[in-house]
């Protein structure tokens, strides 16, 4: 056992010396000071230059906030039931929204879609999703073709004989209504003859590329041909938004790379078939938040499988989410709340946690018209004083509740200073209260 004696020269590293105002030209090895450089550093690469495609109002690229949109999953041709989600959709924050136009019946309903939702004051853009039948549907339907603010054709999905007849046809409705197309190319459908083609290629080289390569090679392929043969064909330029989706997290970032260095569309991001509730959710976040990191993606969609009968909304909500956590757009205000540990002696922090979120998420509706600015706001809720107050003071508004053995008070910071403490039954009442009073004093324009 060591002598009692040797802990006295025994000291962390980062102890042994003290940092002194003395040190003005901090290093990498100064302890506690970060070198300037690696602070400035942004976390994130510039955003990839891309042309601006206008989707009804909605700007996509060209250095413009990075768009959500989401997809119904109600039949087309139920107009009711397509315009209670579109609208439950366009509510929740999806700036733009597509439908599936599949049928006749559900290309003649579009028009009607679109009417109604103008009566009910739900300006959001409709996007037009057509396989194997939208060279038929669109001409068809001029009042459908009208309607929409983009169509979304896949490459795969258009008919293998008379591929570039059918894509023309397209392609020609978009020109003639001014309408912009994504070209959306899937692994799940991708253009057969085009992978065959690039397969045996690929085969009759001297050390052949391993087959899934060549899949990822042809799916960028196929966006990028797609693309050039709709800019023969009469498109604008500035009309054409690309996506290529797969599965994978890191296919995806593979594909997207690819685009991003080959063209300057805007680029459409999505994990497809991201599967359900977590897993769905944790599969797109680390997909998108990856490409996104890069500077790639113009407007970006979460394909989350909802549970039967559950909210469709919750994939619009997880895209903001995401945006929002790496600091690219902001849509509401933010909860930082610690996990809770052995510290806590209650539910009484998490209940307070859900009180608070729960109150910001009702009065959300309102405060947006009234508050601009207020989806910036942050607020904590802790749960003891190990990290309660710092970082309370970190948010604009934050409480530390007290732990296990603390005194059962609760000081709350605003703008980094302590201005009260709460004690006794009314801790959640008082405390909503005064963020109340914070959002009209800090937001109010009044
Ligand atoms: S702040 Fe306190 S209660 Fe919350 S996780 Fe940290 S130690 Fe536990």
């Amino acid at each position: 056992m060591r002598p009692p004696a040797a802990l006295g020269s025994l000291r962390h590293p980062n102890r042994a010396r003290s940092v002194t105002s003395t040190e003005t030209t901090p290093t990498p090895d100064a302890p506690g000071i970060l070198d300037p450089a690696t602070v400035s550093r942004p976390a994130y690469r510039p955003r990839r230059e891309s042309v601006t495609v206008r989707v009804g109002d909605v700007p996509v690229g060209g250095g413009h906030p990075v768009v959500v949109q989401s997809m119904t999953n109600t039949d087309t041709a139920d107009v009711r039931a397509t315009v209670e989600q579109v609208a439950a959709l366009a509510a929740a924050g999806s700036e733009l929204v597509r439908v599936t136009v599949n049928t006749s019946e559900a290309a003649a309903a579009v028009p009607h879609i679109a009417e109604r939702l103008r009566e009910r004051g739900v300006d959001v853009p409709l996007i037009g999703d057509f396989h194997f039948n939208g060279h038929i549907l669109l001409p068809r339907h001029p009042g459908c073709a009208g309607s929409l603010a983009k169509y979304r054709v896949n490459p795969g999905n258009v008919g293998r004989s008379r591929w570039d007849e059918h894509f023309a046809a397209i392609i020609g409705c978009a020109v003639e209504h001014g309408r912009p197309v994504r070209i959306g190319v899937n692994w799940g459908s991708l253009d057969q003859e085009l992978l065959t083609r690039m397969m045996d290629e690929n085969a009759a080289r001297e050390v052949p590329a391993d087959a899934h390569a060549v899949t990822l090679a042809a799916m960028v392929e196929s966006a990028l041909s797609s693309a050039r043969f709709a800019e023969e064909v009469g498109l604008p330029h500035d009309r054409i938004v690309l996506s290529a989706k797969v599965s994978g997290v890191q296919d995806l970032v593979t594909v997207y790379r690819a685009l991003a260095d080959r063209c300057d569309y805007p680029l459409h991001l999505g994990l497809t078939e991201a599967g359900m509730g977590r897993k769905g959710t944790v599969a797109s976040s680390a997909a998108l938040a990856l490409l996104l990191a890069e500077g790639i993606g113009d407007t970006i969609r979460v394909s989350l499988t909802p549970a039967p009968g559950a909210d469709r909304t919750e994939e619009v909500r997880v895209a903001q989410q995401i945006l929002q956590s790496m600091g690219l757009r902001s849509f509401q205000p933010q909860v930082t709340s610690c996990p809770g540990c052995g510290r806590t002696t209650s539910t009484f922090f998490q209940e307070l946690a859900q009180r608070v979120q729960g109150h910001l998420d009702a009065r959300m509706p309102e405060w947006r018209g009234r508050y601009p600015g207020v989806e910036e706001l942050r607020v904590a809720v802790m749960g003891c004083v190990v990290n309660g107050p710092g970082e309370s003071r970190h948010a604009d508004i934050g409480i530390s509740l007290p732990g296990a053995f603390e005194e059962p008070s609760a000081p709350v910071f605003v703008d980094g200073e302590k201005v009260t403490t709460l004690r006794g039954e009314g801790i959640v009442e008082e405390f909503l209260a005064l963020l109340e009073g914070y959002v009209d004093r800090r937001y109010g324009t009044g």
